[in-house]
């Protein structure tokens, strides 16, 4: 993986403005991770997508994050600053994007046996295709359970009951503990798949976690980056005439001094 110049982040940005937020998620990694193939790309678990995602924002935008929030309690306007290493696992280091050949062997990813009630269960990860199928269901985020079970129901490989293997698997049939057991040891595996903040109010004391969803939070910050770019080869381009192309290979800090002299 490498960080992505100017102008193919910008690329990115203007393919991306018509896709869903997932693929996104997979042009950026498409983009700084070219010696990957996009089939193992769509394939890595969501932890870790997450987790080449922020290293892909702390070589673009630097480590330290910033946002808004609102205290559910007393709704003081909060600023949230973080750096990258506060919210990342180590563990859920992108081990198999730095490592491609062997990723490309993986296929499906890495499976799992959890032994539960009787239970004995096969399951993988959830990725990027697993959300994007879900999604395309017709399944929202906001419903949260149907969604889980929806995905849990994809990484299901195989169960069986007292040894013997289940020939149809309803999910809604197994019991509800050995879901529990299932989704408590995908968080363990993949840690960065939900990124969770402690939040406390200095207003009112209130304490609350809240999910920081590095997806979304990135693809904001490249918007809002892509839109003061375009201003900026606007402004460049109207005063020397210079090719869009030119102005992007620029360095942040020579664009800024050539706009510097326009302004006065
Ligand atoms: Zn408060």
């Amino acid at each position: 993986m490498r960080a992505l110049s100017a102008a193919e982040l910008l690329a990115v940005w203007d393919r991306g403005l018509v896709q869903p937020l997932w693929q996104r998620a997979l042009l950026l990694l498409a983009a700084a991770c070219p010696e990957v193939r996009p089939e193992t790309l769509a394939r890595l678990s969501i932890g870790r997508r997450n987790a080449c995602l922020l290293t892909l924002r702390e070589w673009t935008f630097g480590r330290q994050l910033e946002s808004l929030t609102n205290c559910p309690v007393c709704h003081e306007r909060l600023e949230l600053n973080f750096a990258v290493a506060d919210v990342r696992v180590a563990e859920a280091l992108p081990t198999i994007v730095l490592a491609p050949s062997a990723a490309g062997e993986q296929g499906q990813g890495e499976e799992y046996v959890l032994e539960h009630s009787g239970y004995r269960v096969r399951f993988r990860l959830p990725d990027t295709l697993d959300l994007t199928s879900v999604l395309e269901s017709g399944q929202r985020f906001e419903d949260i359970p149907p969604a889980r079970t929806a995905l849990l129901a994809r990484c299901l490989l195989a169960v069986e009951r007292d040894g013997e293997v289940l020939a149809s698997v309803v999910l809604d049939e197994l019991p509800p503990e050995l879901i529990t057991a299932m989704l408590d040891r995908m968080a363990q595996v993949d840690p960065q798949a939900d990124i969770t903040l402690a939040l406390n109010c200095p207003a009112c004391r209130h304490r609350w976690p809240a999910l920081f969803d590095i997806l979304s939070f990135f693809w904001q910050e490249i918007d809002a980056w892509a839109q003061r770019l375009l201003d900026d080869v606007h402004t460049l381009a109207s005063a020397y005439g210079w090719p869009e192309a030119d102005i992007l290979a620029l360095s942040p800090h020579r664009r800024q001094c050539y706009l510097d002299r326009i302004r006065g």
